[in-house]
């Protein structure tokens, strides 16, 4: 059966939520764990592209992607094709029972596109923290050492040993410990804030890890892992210089450099890879959210040495690199070939940053406007001091809601906002999107002066 194409425009039938998304929202109440949250109650019928329409009929502009993973839109015609030709001849065998080679063709694909010059092996598995565990397992199983390395604001997932890898403590760790041993966080080169300046922030974090280092026996540490743009923790583009240092290091003292790509990779950042940019290569690069077009899929890919030090029978998982997900994933390979889709994260950047880097000087609470390709953010802050003003960017991602715009919060001050439209967005409904959050930006700082300008006469 196919559907007639949703059309690629905002519209509000109702509010939002609307009435039919409320109703279903209270019956998730009486049903659901209330240990889940949710950025915006509205119970979506249909998507594609970059719209989501909802239960009443609203189509709401999609700058979230499910948290960066439908990069290629919601409905690909390629992913679809590809998932359905598998559904119909079955969905599942367990690769550690038997084969299919589908399997093989995404890991071939990921040894051949993930950077290095050397030659790799692949594994896969269904969740980026299931990711990042084996990479751990495959770097301690190959050094013989123990040690995690990991950096303040990071994010690797929210299982036991990713809960500890991940910095911030709430939401994601709190009362859920005692956590695994011997994780050891290093400050990231963040520009922001850095205390003796940006331009001292790459010099001054090396410096640190250097130290930190050589306090707990560099020879102790098996894995270095970093995202080399940060997602949860803020959308933190390292200053210039960093993630090549961290190269060098990690070479230096034998330790395994695990790049975690799972949120900025898969073109994301208008080239395959975040890592691209600097030309570094992890020694394992981590993939999963838009792998897979939105059926559930990770990769580790690292150096053959490192990737088959395992024994035999150590690696696996019963949905490891599921059919279906694998067929998914080869027709996210096919949407990338034509290289369209690296062309529109670098055309959006184009577009976002035009409407929005005026609001620097026009507003007194726009701190930063950052990223890279498609994954970009507006940070809020008070002009001068910095302090972050996570109440800024609550209320204006609760009025883009409002108006048919999803967007997301990110940030350890939860006080920046995330762009992450598919890359497949018409310019048109960009435009419209940016334009309604410059707007409703605007409009909160006027009300923010006035406030002020009220404290201050009385
Ligand atoms: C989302 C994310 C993870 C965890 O992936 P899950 O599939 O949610 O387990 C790990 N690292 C980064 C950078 C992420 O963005």
């Amino acid at each position: 059966m196919t559907l007639a194409s949703l059309t690629q425009s905002r519209l509000l039938t109702t509010a939002i939520p609307g009435p039919r998304s409320i109703a279903l929202h209270a019956e998730r109440e009486k049903q659901v764990t209330s240990g889940f949250g949710v950025a915006l109650p509205i119970f979506i019928d249909r998507a594609e592209g970059a719209i989501l329409e909802d239960v009443d009929g609203n189509r709401i502009i999609d700058f979230a992607s499910g948290i960066a993973v439908t990069s290629v839109g919601a409905s690909n015609p390629k992913v679809q094709a590809h998932v359905s030709e598998q559904l119909a001849r079955f969905t599942h065998t367990c690769f550690m029972v038997t084969e299919y080679d589908s399997f093989t063709a995404v890991c071939r694909w990921l040894n051949e596109h993930t950077p290095g010059d050397f030659e790799k092996r692949t594994a896969l598995f269904s969740t980026g923290a299931e990711a990042i565990e084996n990479a751990v397992k495959v770097a301690r199983s190959a050094t013989g050492r123990q040690r995690v390395l990991v950096f303040d604001d990071a994010y690797h997932g929210r299982s036991l040993l990713t809960m500890a890898m991940t910095a911030k403590e709430n939401p994601y760790k709190l009362n859920f410990g005692p956590f695994p041993a011997e994780v050891i966080r290093a400050p990231f080169a963040a520009p922001l804030r850095w205390p003796t300046g940006a331009h001292n922030a790459t010099a001054d974090a090396l410096a640190a890890l250097e130290r930190i280092l050589e306090e707990n026996g560099p020879e102790t540490f098996a894995a270095m892992v970093v995202e080399p743009i940060q997602g949860e923790g803020g959308f933190i583009v390292p200053s210039p210089g960093f993630l090549p240092g961290l190269r060098d290091i990690a070479t230096k003292y034998g330790i395994v450099l695990v790049l975690d790509e799972i949120q900025a990779g898969m073109g994301r950042t208008g080239a395959l890879f975040a890592s691209n940019d600097e030309n570094i290569a992890g020694d394992i690069t981590v993939t999963a959210k838009a792998l897979a077009g939105g059926l559930p899929l990770s990769a580790i890919t690292g150096r053959i040495e490192l990737m088959n030090a395992v024994h035999a029978g150590g690696l696996g998982g019963t949905y490891a690199g599921n059919p279906l997900a694998c067929a998914a994933a080869l027709g996210v390979f096919e949407a990338f070939e034509d290289g369209s889709l690296i062309e529109n994260a670098l055309r959006i950047e184009t577009t976002a940053r035009g409407i929005l880097e005026p609001l620097r000087s026009t507003t007194g609470i726009v701190a930063d406007v950052r990223g890279r390709g498609a994954m970009l953010a507006v940070e809020f802050a008070d002009a001068g001091t910095l302090v972050p003003r996570a109440d800024l960017a609550k209320a204006i991602a609760d009025l883009c809601h409002r108006s048919g715009l999803l967007v997301l919060v990110c940030g350890t001050f939860s006080n920046v906002l995330r762009l992450l439209p598919p890359l497949v967005i018409d310019q048109d409904l960009l435009e419209d999107g940016l334009i309604l959050l410059r707007d409703v930006i605007s409009q909160v700082s006027e009300a923010v002066d006035i406030e002020q300008l009220e404290t201050v006469a009385t």
